[in-house]
């Protein structure tokens, strides 16, 4: 397995307007995870995703998406909690509003019993979100278990900061994230979330705390910076990639998406001018198609948008 990650993943039900009004909603799934999981899969790799799902049929839906997708699975479904559910709201073109109904989901009730197997099982590469310790303690536990258990084993640890302020406080965040990083090989966060990996907070400039991380053992921080693009920062210094112009048109995901390209090119073994340039190339093509992970690229469409660039039709 080239790489394991778990996580919650729930249905989300998507407007295409204000909430408020009404009308048409469609079912998609959802989580961190697991549109890094597609991400990785559609490039060719294999990847598993672990977690809970209820078992309604919130829960098949999730499950069919994510098999067709061809990501391996390792399922707990619980009887007693439903499958957690979200509204995404598209209240503006570059604006969307989340509002969740996860908590006493299935999915929140991870634990590291859910993790243990896969962890054995191994994988080149885990990676962790800061969602799932905001869940619920077993989640946190099942986070930090996972962390300790996949760097003593020699995996390589990939820790996406991505905080969700409705779920916990920054504080709450920093207290159970920072701890982790020194267990991370790569870090991605965007410029506002570092800080929360530093045991240092408030102190030091993005710069400053990406040093620190590196004085940790972490080997790669990666700082997405929207529609600016991203940087590097690693022992040999920093690198810049600029964000692909496209049209944005739904920009949910462009994070999630910008980590399977960075990831995909580290299991190829690709230097870090590469990792981040695959990184833009799929944050690009999850702005500039609706969904958070439907219109990640296959192998063999990489190159679609570089043809776009050159004025190409294909
Ligand atoms: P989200 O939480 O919505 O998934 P994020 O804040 O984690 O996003 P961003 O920094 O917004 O992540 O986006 C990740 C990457 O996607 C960026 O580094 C950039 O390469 C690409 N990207 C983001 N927005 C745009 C855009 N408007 N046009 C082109 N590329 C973009």
């Amino acid at each position: 397995m080239d790489v394991l990650t778990f996580g919650e993943t729930m249905v989300s039900l998507r407007s295409t307007g204000p909430l408020a009004q009404g009308g048409t909603l469609t079912m998609h799934a959802a989580g961190a995870e697991s549109n890094v999981a597609v991400g990785l899969a559609r490039l060719g790799h294999s990847v598993r995703w672990a977690g809970r799902l209820g078992r309604d049929p919130h829960g098949d839906f999730v499950e069919r998406a994510l098999r067709a997708e061809g990501v391996d699975l390792a399922v707990r479904r619980d009887g007693g909690r439903p499958t957690g559910v979200m509204f995404l709201e598209r209240r503006t073109a570059d604006l969307s509003r989340a509002y969740y109904y996860r908590s006493g989901s299935a999915g929140s009730g991870l634990s590291r019993a859910d993790l243990e197997r896969p962890l054995e099982d191994g994988a080149g590469i885990l990676h962790l979100t800061g969602v799932t310790p905001a869940l619920s303690a077993e989640a946190l536990d099942a986070f930090v278990f996972a962390a300790e258990t996949a760097a003593a084993r020699g995996m390589v640890v990939s820790l996406d900061v991505n905080y969700r302020g409705k779920l916990w406080s920054r504080e709450d965040a920093r207290a159970a994230l920072a701890p982790v990083a020194r267990h991370a090989a790569v870090v991605i966060a965007s410029d506002d979330e570092l800080d929360l990996l530093s045991g240092r907070p408030g102190t030091g400039s993005v710069a400053g705390t990406a040093a620190e991380l590196l004085g940790l053992g972490v080997r790669d921080v990666v700082v997405k910076l929207g529609a600016r693009g991203a940087d590097a920062y690693t022992a040999d210094g920093t690198s810049h990639v600029d964000a692909v112009a496209v049209e944005a048109v739904d920009t949910v995901g462009a994070g999630d998406a910008f980590t399977a390209g960075y990831l995909s090119v580290l299991l190829e073994g690709g230097d870090v001018a590469a990792r981040l340039r695959r990184g833009a190339l799929l944050g690009a093509f999850a702005v500039s198609t609706a969904g958070d992970w439907e219109g990640l690229p296959r192998r063999d469409e990489l190159g679609l948008l570089e043809s776009l660039d050159a004025g190409g039709t294909d």
